[in-house]
């Protein structure tokens, strides 16, 4: 297959747009006007669709059919419904996701039932390895769970993917990997990372918050034991909408989970005074769901299965790589250092560059109309969601950087105070 040149111009990117075949797709979100919205990687685009939805559930479902909707409008079986979607788009064959809770929280789920299961067949590994530049709330609740455990378990991070031979062993238990590093955009292979995880005799957790939605995934083929992620970025689902969590086949007899709340239980209506948990994907189910985000999110969930996610990769990898391209053509004069791989085999959907003022030049840059976000360190953040961004938004991104820079616009004293959110 040939792959059409890299447009250079404003006119070139025009003409990218009009021949995109998943350029239609944009209709389908609510951007407001005058905006370049870059920041899908953090909280997706709103899909039309969904205002609709979470209006009718609202009215009819929650005003009108009450309590009677759990069986009704089959809110019980929400988070199962949605979660064989998402199984569906991840690749999750003959494994079982269920849409619930947090990533944080399915995370904590999915670590334990994983440190359960090798503690009855391999007692003796007590490390978890993961990355020192994951994200935050994975390395958290790690050491939370350890600390709960009590049981001589202890972290192992490295500094890069080359360093994970070294640190596998036979003391390692679990590895607990981001797919798509959020900072960086660095992707891993996952078949390959889980096949030398699994040569070592420890289990793979795959988090998958910013490949979920911009990747195709494969998740069982590729040897994932569990794997997390959120709903909220590229699959569009709405602010705090639920995670998902899913096991694979082999592990589905035996995973357990640690919080054994009313709706993990095999028959959570016969209200018995003691605990036995449902089969599959539901054991990792908590308590009562949040329907109207549920309900708000399965609208992403049902457009990202619309789409080819190979046309989806194909068309994130030419939109990060015309704006690296065009960066480095149009803004070499200025201090910007490209965080995020060059090889398009290693990167996810959004890019990284780091600027000594990143903060200031990201608030100016917002002030101008292109959101993206901003990360510690000086790490300027934009994401590229193929499903609605196109050519002309990078080039015009571009420009507007190159302008709050050329003009050091992001000197005015208004851009160095920090909001509680960046
Ligand atoms: C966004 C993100 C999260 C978010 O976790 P929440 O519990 O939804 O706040 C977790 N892990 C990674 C890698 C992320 O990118």
């Amino acid at each position: 297959m040939s792959t059409p040149p890299r447009p250079v111009t404003a006119e070139d990117c025009r003409a990218a747009d009009r021949a995109d075949p998943l350029r239609p797709l944009r209709s389908r979100f609510a951007l407001p006007e005058g905006v370049i919205y870059l920041d899908g990687n953090s909280l997706g685009a709103l899909p039309r669709d969904a205002v609709a939805r979470s209006a009718e559930v609202v009215t009819q479902e929650w005003g009108h059919d009450l309590i009677g909707s759990w069986n009704k409008n089959a809110w019980f079986d929400l988070p199962v419904r949605i979660g064989a979607k998402i199984g569906r788009l991840i690749g999750g064959d003959g494994g079982e996701c269920v849409a619930t809770d947090t990533t944080s929280v399915n995370i904590f789920k999915a670590l334990a039932a994983a440190l359960r299961i090798q503690d009855e067949d391999a007692p003796t590994r007590r490390v978890i390895v993961s990355e020192r530049d994951n994200f935050p709330t994975d390395l958290y609740i790690a050491e939370g769970l350890i600390e709960l455990l009590d049981q001589g378990y202890r972290l192992r991070l490295i500094d890069s993917p080359d360093e994970l031979d070294d640190a596998l062993g036979e003391d390692v238990a679990v590895v607990l990997l981001t797919h798509v590093n959020y900072r960086t955009g660095r992707l891993w292979d996952m078949a390959d990372a889980s096949a030398r995880i699994h040569r070592s005799g420890a289990l793979a957790i795959w988090d998958l918050c910013h490949s979920v939605g911009a990747i195709p995934l494969h998740v069982a083929a590729d040897g994932a034991d569990f794997v997390v992620g959120c709903t909220y970025k590229y699959l569009n689902g709405g602010p705090g909408s639920p995670a998902f969590v899913w096991i694979a086949e082999r592990h589905l007899a035996r995973a357990v989970s640690p919080l054994t709340g009313w709706w993990a239980h095999r028959e959570p209506f016969r209200m018995s005074d003691s605990f036995a948990a449902a089969d599959g994907g539901r054991r990792f189910l908590v308590g009562t769901q949040p329907v109207l985000s549920l309900a708000t999110m399965e609208v992403g969930v049902d457009l990202h299965l619309e789409v080819d996610p190979d046309a989806l990769r194909r068309k994130s990898l030419a939109l990060t790589d015309l704006f690296i391209a065009l960066v480095e053509s149009r803004l070499a004069h200025h201090p910007l250092e490209l965080v995020t791989p060059r090889d398009p085999e290693n990167r996810g959907s959004h890019v990284s560059y780091r600027h000594p003022e990143g903060y200031a030049v990201m608030r100016a840059l917002i002030a101008n109309g292109v959101i993206g976000d901003y990360r510690e360190p000086e790490v300027l953040r934009f994401g590229l969601a193929p499903l609605y961004n196109g050519f002309t938004d990078v080039w015009d991104a571009v420009e507007t950087l190159r302008r709050v820079l050329d003009d050091e616009l992001w000197r005015a004293p208004e851009f160095q105070l920090r909001d509680t959110v960046t």
